[in-house]
């Protein structure tokens, strides 16, 4: 079988796929660029949340892969099953091989619902939902519209999960519904319950969403991690480990349960000489080139990725020129010398009308794309959430344009000599 070959290969035509094959065309509308990827579908995941929270259809968060891969970009239907980096090339399900010049990784995660034991038989019934799968997203709306009543508890795995603020978005909306159908004899109590030690890895977005969660009366369990799920006698098992203190096993029953799985790299990068350590781990790269760290020709973008920031779908729109500028580089013979900050972005819905833009990069500290306090929730930042970016995703993002704050820069330095803006903001491609 005769190999096939592309000047630059992309496995994954999720987010980082798409919006970085864009890019390459924008910056080399001649370049060979092949995507690997073998779903019919693309999904807008971030749109998952506004479906569970009735906001949108969840049909509106799909369109067929073939529509959103760029023109001139051979799309591969296939799927991964083995990086071959030392030979430079991948291996296909179907026994195929792939070779390239440069190869992008860009599988994502891998959700671990077989992790947790007595999850995957109970989700989508005994209220046991989640909106990390697109089948239950329109479910946990149902959950949630029909929900009589009792304790509803809202978990947090311990590993590193994308979108690190949609576990309490789905609770605050939930939260919203119940207390609206308080006078309809809705009483609720709601429990958080983290594998975590804080709401957040920004401390100044942290205390924030622990006032929020407190002037709710949403009660926070931290160090809780779930262990197992019993659906037909309605109870969660958490492994309660408190610093100093020895581990203990809590059952907290439950009448309605909304489960993040852990998350994982996908098992065949982990098995992969491109894992941090060979045998385990997300793709190993430099968290400011996204070169990988043995591999010269080899990249990755997005979740699957090493970056030590959060995983989101606004980290990749900051990425994607970055690692367009040095996939050319490299092919060109050049050093890579773009530079990705650590920007990433979670807008935590906190009602019907009001979101708080959690942006930050590397340094850990909030960051503001919109010349504004981010650490306060608003109107403006819902319809962005609502009505702006699933736009800007299907339009702007995966086609490949700049950033929309990039626009807002002439207006920065007014506004600091003014004293109007004291947020850094951060450095946008
Ligand atoms: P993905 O978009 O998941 O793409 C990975 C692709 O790889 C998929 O198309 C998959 O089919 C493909 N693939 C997998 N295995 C193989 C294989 N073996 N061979 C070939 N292809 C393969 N981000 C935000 O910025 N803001 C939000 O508000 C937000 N909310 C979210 C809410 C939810 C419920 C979820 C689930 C996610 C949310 N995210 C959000 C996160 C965001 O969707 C992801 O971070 C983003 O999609 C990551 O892009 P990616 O390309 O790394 O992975």
């Amino acid at each position: 079988m005769a190999e096939l070959h592309a000047r630059v290969l992309i496995a994954g035509g999720g987010t980082g796929g798409i919006t970085l094959a864009s890019w390459l065309r924008r910056l080399r509308p001649d370049l060979e660029v092949a995507v690997i990827e073998p779903s019919p579908f693309h999904d807008y995941q971030s749109g998952w949340v506004l479906v569970a929270g009735g906001f949108v259809d969840v049909a509106s968060t799909r369109r067929p892969e073939g529509e959103v891969i760029p023109e001139g970009v051979r799309w591969i239907q296939a799927a991964v099953a083995a990086f071959e980096p030392d030979q430079n090339r991948v291996r296909l399900a179907d026994g195929q091989c792939v070779g390239y010049d440069v190869l992008v990784v860009a599988l994502g995660l891998e959700l671990q619902w077989s992790a947790v034991p007595g999850l995957a038989e109970s989700l989508g019934r005994h209220s046991v939902t989640s909106i990390y799968r697109r089948d239950l997203a329109a479910h946990t709306r149902r959950v949630l519209e029909s929900f009589k009543g009792g304790t509803a508890i809202f978990t947090h795995p311990a590993t590193a999960i994308k979108c690190g603020g949609a576990p309490q978005k789905i609770m605050h909306l939930a939260d919203q519904q119940f207390k609206a159908r308080s006078g309809v004899g809705v009483r609720s109590r709601l429990l958080f319950c983290t594998a975590q030690p804080a709401l957040f890895p920004v401390a100044a977005y942290s205390e924030r969403m622990v006032a929020i969660a407190a002037e709710r009366g949403e009660e926070v369990r931290y160090h809780h991690d779930l262990v197992a799920v019993n659906g037909a006698e309605r109870t969660a098992t958490f492994c309660v480990k408190e610093p100093g203190k020895v581990s203990r096993e809590a059952v907290l029953p439950f009448d309605l349960l909304h489960v993040v799985p852990p998350m994982a790299a996908p098992a065949v990068v982990a098995r992969s000489p491109l894992a941090v350590n060979p045998g385990e781990g997300w793709v190993a790269v430099d968290p400011r080139t996204a070169q990988h760290r043995r591999y010269g020709n080899v990249f990755a973008i997005g979740d699957v990725g090493s970056f030590p920031t959060a995983k989101t779908a606004a980290a990749v729109r900051q990425q994607a020129p970055v690692v367009a500028a040095n996939v050319v580089a490299v092919l060109e013979g050049r050093s890579p010398e773009s530079a990705y900050d650590g920007y990433s972005a979670c807008p935590l819905i906190t009602s019907d009308h009001s979101v708080m833009l959690l942006e930050f990069d590397y340094r850990q500290q909030p960051v503001s794309s919109f010349l504004v306090n981010p650490v306060k929730e608003r109107w403006f930042t819902w319809l962005l959430e609502r009505f702006g970016f699933p736009w800007i995703y299907w339009n702007r993002m995966l086609t490949g344009q700049p950033h929309e704050a990039a626009y807002l820069k002439p207006l920065e330095g007014i506004a600091r000599r003014l004293g109007l803006m004291r947020w850094q903001r951060s450095q946008r491609p």
